[in-house]
């Protein structure tokens, strides 16, 4: 992984080559920052800068035998710790499933790694055994480079293990780093937290996530916008909604609000029983889709402007429907949209829940 491969955090990245190249690398850093902004892409990034064999002025030369091996994420200095499942697992055992979640996205978020390993509804954790291996592999001298580096995704589930790390982290072996990349700063041990050096990302632009987006699946800018508006600076969020791109949930959702307004039934059970065929999933994205919408809709209503987040066609069902739907409808509409969405969740009967939710929606709108 390049600095040039993690998207924007321009700012980030030249703080941290600066460090490296004037030799002032931190032993413990925390990278902190939204779900989806890049820290562990960028956590790598830097891994194989350290490593890299020849290192250009800010990038890593991405040819030299120690480059090779990081981007493949098999070089023997450099280690992971992540959250799995189980008490009396350590990290290795789950090596393979990391290496290829992580090459395929190096920018997914705890859900999906724990769906990856097959989690179901168990919580994942970083356990003793994992603190204890840890203690003792970095112990042991580095390989084949002058450095060892651990990259610690997700610290807040050390829980109060973290504390069996304290001392490694205080008073390091020499030459190794540690990396912390953490999303919830609340949830880790002030102790850990007073043994590192925070650095702060911040989320992603909706232009970098379009960007993103394009690069990883190729698809339309407009497409790619469309995801990047409702993912608020997360990219593996939108890579997950653009993979629903082909069915758009903005033509859907228009087209519900006009069966809606008009309120006949001979319309509605069908597309009720389409809507329970979409999956829980994209349910889900079509009710955030409402909320994004409605959110665009009450700007809109409230300043007039055009300049919303929102592609033509929405633009203009925005502008129609602005005519016929008085703000205070807004409040209502938008708390159905975020019941459907709970209960949906929660395992709702999906057709029993699109055909309601299309009559309350046809009341308010009536109303
Ligand atoms: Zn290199």
């Amino acid at each position: 992984m390049h600095f040039n491969q993690v998207i924007g955090q321009q700012s980030v990245k030249a703080s941290l080559t600066t460090l490296v190249n004037a030799e002032r690398i931190p032993h413990a850093m925390l990278f902190l920052g939204p779900s989806g902004c890049g820290k562990l892409a960028l956590a790598i990034a830097l891994a194989q800068y350290i490593l890299c064999e020849n290192k250009q002025d800010q990038e890593s030369c991405g040819t030299c035998k120690s480059c090779s091996k990081v981007s493949k994420l098999v070089h023997p200095d450099l280690h992971f710790t992540y959250p799995i499942i189980g008490s009396k697992v350590t990290s290795p055992q789950f090596l393979n499933q990391w290496r290829s979640a992580l090459l395929d996205n190096p920018y997914l978020d705890i859900n999906h790694w724990l769906q990856f390993i097959g989690a179901e509804n168990k919580q994942g954790n970083i356990n003793k055994d994992e603190c204890l291996r840890i203690i003792k592999q970095m112990s042991l001298k580095s390989f084949e480079t002058d450095y060892k580096i651990l990259i610690i995704w997700l610290p807040e589930y050390l829980q109060k293990e973290g504390n069996r790390l304290l001392k490694l982290i205080e008073e390091p072996p020499e030459n190794t780093i540690f990396i912390l990349v953490a999303e919830e700063q609340e949830r880790i041990l002030n102790t850990i937290l007073s043994r590192c050096q925070i650095v702060k990302f911040n989320a992603l632009s909706d232009e970098e996530v379009v960007e993103g987006v394009m690069t990883k699946t190729g698809i339309s800018q407009e497409q790619a916008a469309a995801a990047a508006n409702l993912a608020n600076g997360d990219l593996n969020e939108a890579l997950t909604l653009s993979s629903n791109a082909e069915n758009d949930n903005a033509v859907l959702f228009l087209d519900w609000m006009r069966k809606c307004y008009k309120g006949n039934g001979v319309e509605l059970v069908p597309w009720a029983e389409k809507f329970a065929s979409l999956g829980r999933e994209r349910q889900k994205h079509f009710f955030q889709y409402g909320l994004h919408f409605m959110r665009e809709f009450m700007m809109y209503k409230l300043t007039g402007s055009q300049q919303v987040r929102l592609r033509k066609p929405e633009l203009d069902t925005v502008m129609n429907l602005s005519k016929v739907v008085a703000f205070e409808k807004i409040e209502p509409i938008t708390q159905l949209f975020n019941d459907s969405f709970y209960f949906i969740e929660r395992n709702a009967n999906p057709k029993v829940l699109g055909l309601d939710a299309s009559i309350q929606m046809n009341q308010i709108f009536k109303n």
